[in-house]
């Protein structure tokens, strides 16, 4: 309908895949280029700028990977007694090197004796002698090879190599081996700010009584923690009422930001002015619309450099809340991933199984509010029963979004489906 109610005004109505391209197209030139260093224990989300380096070999001596025995395989492969010469521990170091015909008892993480090249499991041996002399020889029907529960010095990485390059997103593994390495501090990217400006004469703030006629504005919440989620960094502005001067002068000052949302009014209706204002400040438009539902209504532009002002990225989300959740998902998201450095991989998809059938729509893609059960061996998605893109207590109630692609007429179920998991 917007298409053609605008048709010869620049619309640009899009498939939901051409959207997304677009999408990661742009977000291929948006990185943030500022940097910050931060301490290691801060950094969970954050994207590194500078690669980590280990500052010592890993593992930083041969390691024992078993509790058990150091010895030389050769000689417990003659199957002959061989006495303990003592024990090493994790944290200490034998001194000297492993004699002929001898074992040494060993701990997990433990450095290899010099002269042992393998650890026999303490389940694989017999043990014989006495308390001041024992001994061992594996057990029956065992084996044991050179280098076998035995990781070697550098093995995992040499002093010097880059073990997590620039674009990693530190998580608990990329945490831990940073700690290993020896990097107190990183170099990463700085959260790209996110500003968020709510349109609408019908909103009023939350610390606010509603009147009869009016709604509480709950998508600068909403969106100020998807921000947050997505590794940005939210400023909500002031409700712009529906009036151009208004609208404008809070663009104006969202456009300080990295990278700016816009909440509502992109609509085909009277009042809906967001386009139109921004087409006044000399925004170009990579999309007016996208052959998505719900968020049909979703544009996606650029306002270019000006007065010395660098060029801002926008999205115009439509003002109904699950509309604008799921095209902050499919479309801001990825823009935002990108900015902060972590490479444009795109929407995190995963195939699931649909639990029930359901209705297709031949010209757009739905994207609905979903829960994914993973209790099987196959995840499962199961829809959740919603009023539409208004209900936010079903958006509240879904855990992910089953995307049914625009071309099916009906999804049954049993069929393995696309999810974007949020
Ligand atoms: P619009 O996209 O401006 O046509 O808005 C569509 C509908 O979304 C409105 O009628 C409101 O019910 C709802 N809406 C718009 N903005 C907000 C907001 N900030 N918070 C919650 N609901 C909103
Ligand atoms: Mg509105």
């Amino acid at each position: 309908m917007k298409a053609e109610a605008r048709v010869g005004r620049g619309e640009r109505v899009v498939s939901f895949d051409e959207a997304l391209e677009i999408v990661l197209q742009q977000a291929s030139w948006a990185r943030t280029p500022r940097v910050e260093r931060i301490a290691l224990e801060a950094s969970v989300g954050r994207v590194l700028a500078v690669p980590i380096t280990t500052d010592r070999d890993q593992p930083p001596f041969d390691r024992s990977t078993r509790d058990g025995f150091a010895v030389r395989a050769a000689d417990v492969d003659a199957g002959t007694w061989l006495a303990v010469a003592g024990q090493v521990r994790a944290g200490t170091l034998w001194e000297g090197a492993l004699r002929g015909d001898g074992a040494i008892e060993i701990m997990t993480g433990a450095p290899v004796p010099e002269g042992a090249d393998a650890v026999v499991m303490v389940e694989h041996v017999e043990r014989s002698g006495t308390v001041d002399k024992p001994a061992i020889r594996l057990a029956e029907g065992r084996r044991i090879s050179a280098g076998e529960n035995i990781v070697c010095r550098g093995a995992e990485a040499r002093a010097g190599d880059e073990v997590l390059p620039a674009g990693t997103q530190m998580d608990a593994a990329a945490i831990a081996l940073a700690a290993a390495c020896g990097a107190g501090m990183l170099e990463v990217f700085a959260r790209p700010t996110v500003s968020i400006v709510v349109t609408g004469d019908e909103l009023v703030d939350l610390h606010d009584a509603p009147g009869p006629q009016q709604i509480r504005n709950s998508n600068s919440y909403g969106l100020g923690a998807l921000v947050t989620q997505a590794g940005g960094t939210p400023q909500r502005l002031p409700i712009a009422r529906d009036r151009r001067e208004e609208l404008e002068a809070l663009i104006l000052q969202a456009l300080t930001a990295d990278l700016m949302l816009l909440s509502g009014g992109v609509s085909v209706g009277e009042f809906d002015l967001v386009e139109e204002v921004l087409r006044g400040l000399g925004a170009e438009f990579f999309f007016t619309g996208v052959k998505l539902q719900p968020g049909k209504p979703a544009v996606f532009g650029r306002i270019p450099e000006r007065d010395g002002m660098r060029g801002v990225y926008f999205f115009g989300l439509p003002g109904n809340p699950v509309s604008t959740q799921v095209t902050f998902a499919c479309f801001v998201e990825p823009m935002l991933g990108a900015m902060r450095g972590a490479g444009g991989d795109g929407p995190r998809f995963v195939q699931a199984t649909l639990a029930d059938a359901v209705q297709g729509r031949p010209e757009l893609t739905r994207v609905l509010p979903a829960r994914l059960v993973s209790n099987r061996s196959r995840p499962e998605v199961k829809l959740v029963v919603s009023q539409g893109s208004g209900d936010m207590a079903a958006l509240a109630r879904s855990n992910c979004y089953a995307v049914l692609p625009q071309e099916v007429e009906r999804f049954q179920a049993g069929d393995v489906i696309t999810v974007l998991l949020r």
